[in-house]
Formats: structure tokens, C-alpha cells, sequence
């Protein structure tokens, strides 16, 4: 292997390589883009196109792609070559700016939520210049926004960039009332990824998992994550080996990968960047999930991205690790080292307490999906309900302005390790809080509710819009000549209820934050429907992140795929328990009875009561099963009676999802009585355990 300072971006046309190749003026602008968003000249393409394509040759690419983020929340290609004919039977590698800048991919395969009608299939790619196109298995990947004929966006990187904007205009007003010069601000992401890693070979033999990315049954193995003893335990040689290809493609990516630990549960593992520019981030997140997919077949393994791969268990989220800076690398969330006179802190801060209090409702939707029910509101992961944690000394500088007290710092404690060899450690001034889903982490803030496969686009899309209007809000307030400390304490007396530092699992935090006024949706099917509330919608249209059309398209496209999620969720438990699981226990069942019969032929006097009794039990077992089953599919026929998006998956979510529930209570029972020889498929032992 390279050197690692020669193999990272080396598949990158990034800063350094498009300084080598470009001409000086072409670069600067192209650079003017990257950093301040501001848009390209046309001209430039031409130059530019010769130059990647140049450069991908090179590297050995022999096809271009427009890489876009449809709504289904993965990547989508389509691959052309750069060849074309050079008379005499020749060819030669073309690729021009006009096929840099943009692409006619046919729309209608991807979801519009009704934006664009089939027979109107046309969709344009445009290409980002703000993220650096790269090489992926010989294909020149260009970072692209995905928009209808008609101008709407059909992807999840447009709306991305439009609220970045709205970020930063916002933010630039306040900075200009406190006195901070700065050209440009950008939020910046680093999310934590985490994932599941099984034997390919084990993962083969599950419908569940091949079809749906979760397993819909299974007993439970008598150890699971109880000892604690997997978290950031020593990592076993195989899966050694998958994390190191593994941030070696990422590096050929420029992706920063730089963390990869064990997490809380069995098979369960985390890799985490280094922060970036938001939009940077969520592209190479993508990249993240689609090699954590590739690179595990070449070691014999499966990665499974899903939020929550095996009931009981620990599920996958994402930590979307998100804070504000200026172009000159000013971190707006830094409270420094008297966060009670940083102005700068104290006003941002104060926006995204308002802006969390204000839209609990979406930041909750922006994590919303059928896989991450099963995980918020678990025991391990997040609760449903938006609080913020922020942490004791920043509670303590806030109760001081609230209260128009002055703040006296607490002298920051030396750790007493009461062991003399130990360096000193100085305490960090407030401890973590894990529970929380919204947690101020020392200068950012840790949105831990997305899920593991989920586009933390839709989260980052929020955030910044909801900040951003905080902000406006703010920013009007200033320039009115009111003082820091003035708008400071109105937030607080509004908004303070979103705070909250105690234990958000503790059964007393559902009762207190109903008290509070606090949103509960429990589920998705009730939370997605609220995307479109008309507060929404003047809030997204205000910033100009997204139009009303858009939003409503959205949100049909978000219950649809709730309600399609779901349903092939209970058809493949339904295939399942017809081929596998029933035709099990009846081959079991069959030998009991053939043994006993034999035995009583050879003695009467031998007892029978073991078979009796089993075979009783599993057949009236297989009775409700059977029952059970027949209850699932009348569910599902009549999911497509419910006309309206809502209520279909409202229907989905009560009645299909709980009949669901009740089938594998009995599957799952009937898996501990049945022999090992005659299960049909490999249990949560084997796949928590195999690698
Ligand atoms: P944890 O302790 O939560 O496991 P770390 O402290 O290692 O995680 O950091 C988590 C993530 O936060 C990393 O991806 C890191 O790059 C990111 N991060 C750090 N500072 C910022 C920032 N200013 N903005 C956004 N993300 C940040
Ligand atoms: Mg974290």
C-alpha cells in the first residue's frame, strides 16, 4: 500500500489536483464556488470537463456518471463512456462541459410523490461545484442535484444547498450586529456511523434479512449485549481486516474516516469522520454506507445498515454531529473559555434552543421511517420526544441570565484518580449524557435520533432551516438595537421547557414533558403526516429551502414508503411462515409421533408422555400460527382501502404492524421448542456470534 498521505484523495479531483490542472482564473473561481456557494461561470465548464476527464483517464476511468440523491434517500448512477468516434473506425475520450453540466437521466423510476406524472418523465441533473467529483470503480462520478422539467427538486442534496444558503444569510446578519467580520457560514457534520456485520453465508439463508434488512423473527440467544463486554472490546482479526480495506477505499475517497470501534451490541461496530462542510459530509456519508456495503462481501461478510437489524438488541443510528463556522474557521458553537460574556456563543446557542423548541415536530419527522420505530423510544436509543441536554456549567451560565444573576464559574476540577503515577486530567466541565437526543457535546450539537441507513441530508435540511429562521428572528431583534442578554433571556422564557438534562428514559421524563407541552409523536405514521402543517410550509417557503408542492410531495413520498415498507415486511413473514417455519415444526412433529409409535411397537410399558405433551404443544402452537397468519394476510388486503396516504399508513402502523407483532410472538416461542437440525434458518445465536 501507498503511503497514506499519498492514498488519501487520491481518487479525488479535489483542491490540490484541480490547482495542478486547472488555468490560475479557472481554479480561483472554481474555488470562489466551493468556498461561498456563490455560482460558476458556464464558460468554465468546457475547461474544467477537459481537465477531470484528463485526470480520469488517467486514473484508468473509462465512464462518467452524474452521482445524485433521489428521494429514496440512496445514490443513483448512470453510467456513460467517454468514448466517441474519431473517424477511420477511431475513437477518442470526449467530455464536455455541457456533459459536465448537465445530465437527462429518465425521472420516472424514481419517487416525485406526484410532482412530475409518468408520462412526463424528463429530469434534469445539474452538476454541485461545491463537492469534488471522484473515481469509483472506473467511473468518474460528478456530484449532481436531481430537479423536475418544471424546476422542482426531486433529490435530497438540492433542498440541502438552498438551506445551507438560508443558513448563512441569516447567520452573516446577526454576526454583523455583534461585530464579527465573516464572508461566509457553513454548518459542518461529522456523523458517527453505526452498522452490524454477519457471515455472508449465514445471511444467504434469511429471507428476512434479504428482503427487508431486518430479521421479523427470532428467539432470543440466551447472551446478548448483557455483559457489556462488546463496546470498544478488542476487535476480532476478521472484521480487523474489513475496517482497514474499508478506510482505505474511503481514503482513496477523501473521506476522513477515522474512528472504527465495537459498539454496545454483538456484531455491532461504529465508524466515525472527521467533520466537514455539510453538504461535503452527507456526500460522503452516502460514500460510507455504499463501501461499508461493498467491502464486506470480499471478507466473507454482510453489513447490515438497517435501524434495527434483531429485536432485543441494540439498534443502528447515526450521530449527526452538527455545529456552525465561518469561512475563517470560526466555530460559532464554541463557548471558549467564559462562555458567560461570549456573546457570539451565547446568541447561537440561543437560536438553536429556539429553533429545537419551535419545530420539535420536524426534527422528529426528519428521523422518521418504518425501520427507526423500532429503535427510538427503545431502551438504547433515543426517545421519541425532542429534548435538548445542555450540559451543567452552560445550564448554570443560562439560569444565571434568565434570572439577570451574574455567573460565577465553578473552578474546573483536577480528576482524582488517587493514584500518583496517573498524569492529572482536568474534568471536562459537564459529564455526557447518552440519553439524550439532542445533546450539546463541548461545540456541537450530537442529533442522535437519525437512523443507520437513513440520508442524514433530511436531518441537516432541518437543522439548518430551523436555525436559520431562529436566527432571522434574532437578527431582526438586533439590528433593532435590543442587547444580547435582552433577546437572550426572551428565549429562554420561551423556549427554556426544550432543556432538559435528566435521564430521557426514565418513564417520569413521558409525564414531565407533557406537562411541558412537549410534541409525543410515538410513531412515524403519526409524526410524517405533520410535514405539510401549514407552519411547515410557511417555514420552508420563507427560507426558500423547499415549495409548498415540494413539501406535499414529500410527505406522500415519506407515507408511501412507510406503508410499502411494512407491507413487504408482513408478506415475507407470511412466505416465511408458510415454506419454513410450518413445514419445520410439522417434520418435527411427524418424527415425535413416528418415535413414540415405535416405541410403544417395542414395549408397551414405555411412557409416552414426553411426545404426547411436546407434540401437543407445538401443534396447538401451529393452530395460532396458523390463525395468526391467516389474520396478517386479511390485514394486508386491506391496506388498499384506505385511499389517503395518511390513514393507509396510520392502518399499516395499528393493525397490520400489530398483527405482525403477535405472529412472531408465536414464531419466536416456537423456535426454543423445536430441535436445531429442524430449524430451517440460522437463529440470532449464529448471527450475532458467528464472525
Ligand atoms: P463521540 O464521543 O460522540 O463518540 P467524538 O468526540 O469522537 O465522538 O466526535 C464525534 C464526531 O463529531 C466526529 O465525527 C467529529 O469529527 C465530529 N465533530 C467534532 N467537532 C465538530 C464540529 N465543530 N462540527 C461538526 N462535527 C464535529
Ligand atoms: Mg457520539
Amino acid at each position: 500500500m501507498a503511503g497514506i498521505p499519498e492514498l488519501f484523495g487520491s481518487m479525488v479531483f479535489d483542491e490540490r489536483t484541480m490547482h495542478e490542472r486547472l488555468p490560475k482564473d479557472v481554479y480561483r473561481a472554481v474555488m470562489r464556488t466551493m468556498e461561498t456557494g456563490e455560482s460558476l461561470d458556464s464558460s468554465v465548464a468546457n475547461v474544467v470537463a477537459n481537465a477531470m476527464k484528463d485526470w480520469a483517464v488517467e486514473k484508468g476511468a473509462t465512464h462518467f456518471t452524474h452521482w445524485f440523491q433521489p428521494m429514496t434517500g440512496i445514490t443513483a448512477e448512470k453510467h456513460d463512456s467517454f468514448v466517441s468516434p474519431a473517424g477511420q473506425g477511431r475513437a477518442i475520450m470526449e467530455f464536455s462541459g455541457k456533459e459536465l453540466i448537465k445530465g437527462e437521466p429518465d425521472a420516472s423510476s424514481f419517487p416525485s410523490g406526484g410532482l412530475r406524472a409518468t408520462f412526463e418523465a424528463r429530469g434534469y441533473t445539474g452538476w454541485d461545484p461545491t463537492s469534488c467529483a471522484f473515481i469509483k470503480e472506473n467511473t468518474l462520478c460528478i456530484p449532481t442535484a436531481f430537479y423536475a422539467y418544471s424546476g422542482e427538486a426531486l433529490d435530497k442534496k438540492t433542498p440541502l444547498l438552498r438551506s445551507m444558503e438560508a443558513i448563512n444569510a441569516q447567520a452573516l446578519r446577526v454576526l454583523k450586529c455583534l461585530g464579527v467580520e465573516a464572508r461566509h457560514v457553513t454548518p459542518t457534520v461529522g456523523p458517527e456511523q453505526e452498522y452490524f456485520l454477519i457471515p455472508k453465508e449465514l445471511y444467504d439463508r434469511r429471507r428476512d434479512l434479504i428482503y427487508t434488512g431486518r430479521t421479523l423473527f427470532g428467539a432470543r440467544p440466551p447472551k446478548g449485549q448483557e455483559l457489556d463486554d462488546h463496546f470498544f472490546g478488542s476487535i476480532k482479526p476478521r472484521v480487523l481486516k474489513y475496517m482497514k480495506e474499508l478506510d482505505e477505499e474511503l481514503w482513496k475517497l477523501g473521506v476522513y474516516a477515522k474512528t472504527e470501534h465495537n459498539e454496545v451490541a454483538p456484531a455491532q461496530h461504529e465508524l466515525a469522520p472527521v467533520f466537514e462542510k455539510v453538504n461535503a459530509a452527507c456526500d460522503h456519508n452516502q460514500l460510507v454506507m455504499e463501501m461499508m456495503q461493498k467491502v464486506a462481501p470480499r471478507h466473507g461478510l454482510v453489513c447490515l445498515l438497517h435501524e434495527k437489524p434483531f429485536a432485543g438488541v441494540n439498534g443502528s443510528g447515526k450521530h449527526n454531529n452538527w455545529s456552525i463556522a465561518t469561512d475563517s474557521g470560526m466555530n460559532l458553537l464554541d463557548p471558549g473559555d467564559n462562555p458567560a460574556e461570549n456573546d457570539v456563543f451565547l446568541v447561537f446557542l440561543a437560536a438553536v434552543i429556539k429553533a429545537v423548541d419551535e419545530h420539535q415536530d420536524l426534527i422528529r419527522i426528519s428521523a422518521s421511517g418504518a425501520g427507526n420505530d423500532h429503535r427510538l423510544g427503545g431502551n438504547e436509543a433515543p426517545p421519541a420526544i425532542v429534548s435538548m441536554f445542555v450540559g451543567t456549567e452552560i445550564e448554570a451560565v443560562l439560569e444565571a441570565i434568565a434570572q439577570g444573576k451574574d455567573y460565577v464559574a465553578d473552578s474546573v476540577g483536577v480528576l482524582d484518580t488517587s493514584v500518583e503515577a496517573l498524569p492529572n486530567i482536568y474534568r471536562d466541565t459537564t459529564d455526557r449524557n447518552r440519553t439524550s437526543p439532542f445533546a450539546f457535546t463541548g461545540n456541537k450539537f450530537e442529533f442522535r435520533m437519525v437512523g443507520a441507513p437513513n440520508s442524514i441530508s433530511d436531518s441537516n435540511i432541518v437543522l439548518n432551516t430551523i436555525t436559520a429562521d431562529a436566527l432571522a428572528y434574532i437578527a431582526d431583534r438586533l439590528e433593532r438595537g435590543e442587547c444580547v442578554t435582552e433577546v437572550v433571556r426572551g428565549i429562554l422564557h420561551d423556549n427554556g421547557r426544550i432543556i432538559f438534562n435528566g435521564d430521557n428514559y426514565a418513564a417520569e421524563w413521558v409525564a414531565e414533558a407533557a406537562k411541558r407541552g412537549l410534541v409525543n409523536f410515538r410513531s412515524s405514521a403519526e409524526a410524517l403526516p405533520h410535514f405539510s402543517d401549514e407552519k411547515n410550509i410557511d417555514l420552508f417557503e420563507r427560507h426558500h429551502v423547499f415549495s409548498r408542492a415540494e413539501i406535499v410531495s414529500r410527505t406522500e413520498i415519506m407515507l408511501e414508503n412507510y406503508c410499502k415498507v411494512v407491507s413487504i415486511e408482513a408478506q415475507t413473514m407470511i412466505e416465511m411462515t408458510n415454506r419454513e417455519i410450518l413445514p419445520a415444526a410439522l417434520a418435527y412433529m411427524k418424527d415425535l409421533s413416528e418415535t413414540a409409535l415405535a416405541k410403544q411397537r417395542l414395549s408397551a410399558a414405555a411412557s409416552l408422555e414426553f411426545e404426547t405433551r411436546l407434540v401437543t404443544k407445538l401443534s396447538a402452537l401451529c393452530d395460532s400460527i396458523c390463525d395468526r397468519t391467516d389474520r396478517l394476510s386479511t390485514s394486508l388486503r386491506e391496506v388498499k382501502n384506505h385511499a389517503e396516504e395518511a390513514s393507509r399508513a396510520k392502518y399499516c402502523r395499528d393493525t397490520v404492524f400489530d398483527a405482525m407483532e403477535s405472529l412472531r410472538a408465536d414464531v419466536d416461542e416456537l423456535e426454543t421448542l423445536v430441535g436445531e437440525k429442524y430449524w430451517p434458518m440460522p437463529t440470532y445465536g449464529d448471527l450475532l456470534f458467528g464472525v
